[in-house]
Order: C-alpha cells, then sequence, then structure tokens
C-alpha cells in the first residue's frame, strides 16, 4: 500500500517519463493496468483474501493512497478524511443492504446504433422481461432515425422508466443542443458524451443549455485523470461523473474522483463495457456507496451483457442490479485461454486486418474456434482493454517477483511504465 502511494503515481509524474503524458494516454493507461493487478494482488495478500471493495474500508489508509497533488483548490486531505470519517456512520447497514439487493444497473445492450427497429424491439422486451427498468441508447448518426429510435423505446420501456442517450463524442457543441433538444420529447436523462471528451467548457455550455429541459450532461468515460475532472465539476459542466476503472490511474485516482464528487454533490455513474470494465468497476461504485456518499439516487452502473465468459469471476447481475462480488481480488483476472487468444487476435488485426488467414491463424494458434462475426464483434474496438485485462495477470507476476527478487526494482518503476506504456503501442 506505502508502495502504491509514494512510487507508483509519482512514478507517472517523474521527469523521464514527462514527455509521455504525464497522467494522460498510453502511459496512464499502463500505470491503470499495473496498479489494477496491484490492487488485485493486495485483496488477496496479507491473509485478507477478500473482494477488493472490502480493501478500501479504512478512511486513514483511503487517504494515503490518493494523490492530492494540483486537486488541493477543491479537495484537502483533511477535508477528504472528514467526508471518510463522516461516511462511517450506517456503513455496517450500507454494505448488508448491497449483499442483499445489490447496486443498480442500467443496460445499454439493448439499442446500439446500427440495430433494426425489430432487433431493438426484441431487445428491449427480453431485457424488461429480466427485470431492468434503465436504459442507454445510442444517437448522433441521424437525427431522424434517432427520433423513431427513441420514441420506439420510451414507448416500450413505459414513462416511469430511465432512459439516456449517449452521442460517443459525435457533434460541435452548437449541433449538440440543437440535436439534444429535438429529443427532449423522449425525456432522456442524460445526454453522454455529447462533443469532445477534453472540451469542458463546452460541455458547461450544453449543460446550462439543456438545464431548462431537464437533461443532464455525463461524461468521464474518456476523461484521463483527476485534474480533468476537477475542472469539468468546477466548471459545472457535467451533472453526472462517470469514472472509469482502466481510464483512470487505477484505484488510487478514482479514490479521488469520487470524493471530489461527493464534494460537489454530483452523483457517480460509472462508465463499463464488456471488456471487464464490469467486473473492475462494481468494486469502486461499491465502495463509493457503502464510504462516500451514502446515496442512491440518480445513481447506477452500467451494464453491457458481453465478454464475461472470459473473466474468471464475472460480475453478478440480478433483477437488474450488480450483486457484490464474493471472490477476492479485482476481478480483473482472464482466462488463461482467453488471454491468449485476445493478445493473438490483436497481433493479428493490425497486422493483417485484411488478411484472409486471420481466423485461421488464430484458430491454429489458440485452439480456439468462433465464426468470424463474433471475434470482430467481440473485439472491435476493445484491444486496448483486453489488453489490460490480458496483461494484469501477466503483470501480476513479473511485477512481484520483481519487487521481491531485485531491491531497486522500486525505484526503475518508472522505467517499467514506460517499457509496459511502449507494449501497448508495439
Ligand atoms: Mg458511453
Amino acid at each position: 500500500l506505502e508502495f502504491m502511494n509514494s512510487s507508483a503515481l509519482d512514478a507517472a509524474a517523474t521527469e523521464n517519463i514527462v514527455k509521455l503524458g504525464p497522467e494522460k494516454g498510453v502511459i496512464h493507461l499502463a500505470t491503470a493496468a499495473v496498479l489494477n493487478a496491484v490492487w488485485d494482488l493486495w485483496a488477496r495478500a496479507e491473509g485478507k483474501y477478500h473482494a477488493m471493495y472490502l480493501s478500501i474500508q479504512d478512511p486513514k489508509q483511503i487517504v494515503s493512497c490518493i494523490d492530492f497533488r494540483y486537486i488541493t483548490d477543491v479537495l484537502t486531505e483533511e477535508e477528504a478524511l472528514d467526508i471518510l470519517v463522516k461516511a462511517q456512520e450506517g456503513k455496517k447497514q450500507r454494505e448488508d443492504q448491497m449483499l442483499k439487493e445489490g447496486y443498480p444497473a442500467y443496460t445499454t445492450s439493448c439499442a446500439w446504433l446500427g440495430y433494426s427497429d425489430q432487433q431493438l424491439k426484441q431487445l428491449c422486451s427480453d431485457a424488461l422481461k429480466s427485470g431492468w427498468t434503465r436504459f442507454k441508447v445510442k444517437v448522433g448518426a441521424d437525427l431522424e432515425d434517432d427520433i423513431r429510435r427513441c420514441r420506439l423505446i420510451r414507448k416500450m420501456i413505459g414513462p416511469s422508466s430511465t432512459l439516456m442517450i449517449d452521442a460517443n463524442q459525435r457533434w460541435d457543441v452548437a449541433e449538440a443542443i440543437s440535436w439534444v433538444s429535438r429529443l427532449a420529447e423522449v425525456k432522456p436523462l442524460w445526454i453522454e458524451e455529447p462533443t469532445s471528451p477534453d472540451d469542458i467548457l463546452g460541455h458547461a455550455a450544453i449543460s446550462k443549455a439543456l438545464a431548462p429541459l431537464g437533461i443532464g450532461v455525463a461524461t468521464g468515460e474518456q476523461c484521463h485523470n483527476r485534474v480533468m475532472f476537477k475542472q469539468f465539476l468546477q466548471a459545472s459542466a457535467l451533472q453526472f461523473v462517470q469514472i472509469d476503472s482502466c481510464r483512470l490511474g487505477s484505484v488510487n485516482e478514482n479514490l479521488a474522483v469520487l470524493l471530489m464528487a461527493y464534494k460537489f454533490q454530483v452523483p457517480v455513474c460509472p462508465h463499463a463495457g464488456g471488456v471487464g470494465l464490469c467486473e473492475l468497476v462494481q468494486h469502486l461504485i461499491l465502495f463509493d456507496y457503502i464510504c462516500v456518499s451514502a446515496d442512491l439516487r440518480n445513481r447506477m452502473c452500467e451494464y453491457v451483457d458481453h465478454l464475461h465468459e472470459h473473466f474468471t469471476s464475472p460480475v453478478v447481475i440480478q433483477d437488474a442490479h450488480y450483486m457484490p462480488p464474493k471472490d477476492p481480488g479485482y476481478s480483473c483476472e482472464m482466462l488463461e485461454e482467453s488471454g491468449l487468444y485476445f493478445k493473438h487476435f490483436t497481433f493479428v488485426q493490425y497486422k493483417h486486418w485484411r488478411g484472409k488467414n486471420i481466423l485461421k491463424l488464430s484458430h491454429k494458434r489458440t485452439g480456439l474456434k468462433m465464426s468470424k462475426e463474433k471475434v470482430f464483434q467481440k473485439a472491435w474496438g476493445t484491444e486496448i482493454n483486453f489488453l489490460q485485462s490480458s496483461f494484469s495477470v501477466t503483470v501480476n507476476r513479473i511485477f512481484f517477483f520483481l519487487l521481491i527478487k531485485v531491491p531497486s526494482f522500486s525505484e526503475s518503476f518508472d522505467f517499467f511504465l514506460i517499457l509496459f506504456g511502449l507494449s501497448f503501442i508495439m
């Protein structure tokens, strides 16, 4: 724990690697991958052997994990400690409540762009039968198409269910405002990623324009560090904070963002997906409810229903709620054959994307067989996260071997990060 605080995050900003970031881009993704693996190990170590979210319970210990550099104008160490100490009250009840009921989730799996109306209806109706009451729809390709699809889904889910829309950074600011205004009739709770994820003042302008329509702005899945989140909060540029377990510098930096969000009283609704993100982020949101916010109003965690079969401890969803993980660790361990398969697939994908032998080669080397459609569906857009997850398992072993066997290793941790970061882009 001491190492995580003193060396790991500091290393990401040392002079040697300042030009590769700092605290953004590939080097920050590498930091997250390494530290996620460390948190996984820590939860399994010291005889605790419990789920990761239970590792972050002691207020002083939590504060010692946070890098307050650049955020003390908004949150000091003393304030953070104060928030955490106050939230100790009722902690046990909230933990019991979570074990019994789980944490509320929403589904993104019903309404991706490109689905036919028939497919939307079928998926929506299946989800309703499984108890889902919160739905997210992808928008931004064609306005008339969005209006039709959103009306269809609103009609199916009824007025009392929650609907969100997600544009994945499609628009400029003015276009975002006019487009979303046209969709106000379906009463979306939020518009997610309306414009460039780096445009804090743009998000603030959109938030201000959409507030009278009762639509909030949600963002954060591409928000690369706590300093960006600080400014989003300061500028009232978002109404829903979407932390990501692999984008920020692991649990350490997410703790800082959760506490800042609490201070600004902005609900946290984590980003997740089918690449292990659900597995990881469930720990953070459980921690947020049990140890920080003690509030479920307007709060929910994203859920996407694919690729969980590659993890040794996949998430458990019951009645549209995340049930707290019971297996030890940070739920980030992939099955060995899945790690091998996707590492190999990513390599092949970059080298021979259009080649005819992709599948033949993959199957030959890994022994796993999937249809071409399934392989592309599973791997599309998810390479980095897969690499993070599958590397975590390997890194666990290498990293701790070095830490234990080589006394000077912690001093060369920044060098290790560079190597690891570069391995993403090789
Ligand atoms: Mg999104």
